[in-house]
């Protein structure tokens, strides 16, 4: 597969439709500044807000975007999208929604074999799966207090915060993976592992998962390698664990919001963190109340690629990533963190600071992180569009205007 990817275009004129409006510069005074009385009626207000959503946005799908875990979407979700917005079904109840329940039950029943679980539901986001997955191994694994490295994902102490649980945060390894020499006592602990850190990319032991109470691993970010037959097994261990996160919208190319949280035993936890009320036909599992169908886009896109077609865009991607880090290993203004586990590479100039240097970037091109007191730029392999020598050009444009 070369840099064009129809998937990513639509074969109607709406992507060129897009395109176009995209150019028109919005024009700032011309939206209400305050609740309008009376309405301009919906035509009008296509023209009106065209400028601003569809030029305002930031480009996330453009040939030069690898910053952000943030991925292009393929043109079959928008239309499921705009069904599901016109349909409007509800899956706090089957009743509600039908089919877009038994569409989640077997986009579950699909993507489960593949981390060793049993079962499990959509959310809204990885933060919700994974104040879900701390939930029930607070009520239904016992445990009393969380463990997790320096390089967790904030919305692991975020929920910890909210259930009321002891944070524990162990120091991690020059890698910044968690390290297991200062783990200690783990029989009343959720263990949280993250497969692919937020920051720098990194795998932590997964083959720690069983040892305590209750093992979580944050797989938001490279859970879907367990697809590709040549990444899998960055993530062995992974099917010992309790439950696993993964967001959607991040490497399966979902339009927001849209993640999952698996179970190893659905039976047994499920229960935990499901609740009865007087309206409701059956309990209501998990945090959420009403909630879209994300599943209908999800299911669309597996049926249209099969998963040799996601695991190609995925795979692809770390192919840019890898070529991207090799390019910047060679050249002497860079120096390059280390290779790229997942897709995420930084590295920072040799002369000048990491902050001067991306305020000279076109914005969307890299990000920034800090990785132990230190400014590093950071590129997220999640557009498989992406054109690395196009790329490689503006970031080495900058460089030698610095040098000169
Ligand atoms: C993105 C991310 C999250 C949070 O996911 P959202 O879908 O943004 O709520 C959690 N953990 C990791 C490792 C992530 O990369």
């Amino acid at each position: 597969m070369n840099g064009y990817d129809h998937s990513f275009r639509s074969s109607t004129d709406l992507d060129r439709a897009v395109a176009l409006l995209r150019q028109i510069p919005p024009d700032p005074d011309d939206l209400p500044e305050t609740l309008p009385e009376m309405g301009v009626g919906e035509n009008r207000t296509l023209d009106l807000l065209a400028p601003h959503v569809l030029g305002g946005a930031a480009k996330l799908d453009a040939s030069d975007a690898f910053a952000h875990m943030d991925p292009p979407t393929p043109w079959i979700t928008w239309a499921m999208a705009l069904w599901n917005a016109r349909l409007n079904q509800n899956l706090l109840h089957q009743e509600t929604a039908p089919f877009a329940t038994e569409a989640e039950q077997r986009v579950i029943r699909w993507l489960t074999p593949f981390f060793g679980m049993g079962g499990g539901h959509m959310c809204s986001g990885s933060t919700i799966s994974n104040l879900t997955a701390l939930w029930a191994a607070r009520d239904a694994g016992r445990v009393r207090r969380v463990i997790a490295s320096k390089s967790a994902h904030l919305s692991i102490r975020k929920a910890a915060l909210i259930l009321g649980l002891p944070y524990e945060e162990i120091a991690t390894n020059k890698h910044q993976q968690l390290d297991p020499k200062h783990l200690g006592n783990l029989t009343d602990a959720c263990l949280v592992l993250t497969a692919g850190t937020t920051t720098t990319g990194m795998i932590d032991p997964l083959e720690l998962a069983g040892r305590a109470a209750w093992t979580h691993i944050d797989a938001a970010w490279g859970g879907p390698l367990r697809l590709s037959p040549t990444y899998s097994h960055l993530l062995n261990g992974i099917e010992a664990a309790d439950s696993v996160t993964i967001s959607a919208h991040k490497w399966l190319f979902q339009p927001k919001d849209s993640a999952l949280i698996l179970f190893r035993n659905p039976e047994y936890v499920t229960p935990a963190i499901s609740l009865s009320s007087g309206y409701l036909a059956e309990p209501n599992i998990g945090l959420q109340g009403s909630r879209g169908a994300a599943a209908i886009p999800l299911l669309a896109t597996l049926i249209a690629w099969g998963r040799r077609g996601m695991v190609e865009r995925i795979d692809r991607a770390m192919m840019l990533a890898n070529h991207f880090a090799e390019k910047i290993a060679d050249d002497e203004h860079f120096e390059l963190w280390g290779m790229p586990r997942t897709g995420v590479t930084l590295f920072k100039p040799t002369l000048g600071t990491t902050q001067d240097f991306y305020a000279s970037l076109p914005s969307g091109i890299l990000s920034t992180c800090t990785v132990q007191g230190a400014h590093w730029l950071r590129s997220v392999a999640a557009n498989p569009l992406a054109d690395i020598d196009k790329i490689l050009l503006a970031v080495r444009a900058v460089n030698f205007s610095h040098s000169s």
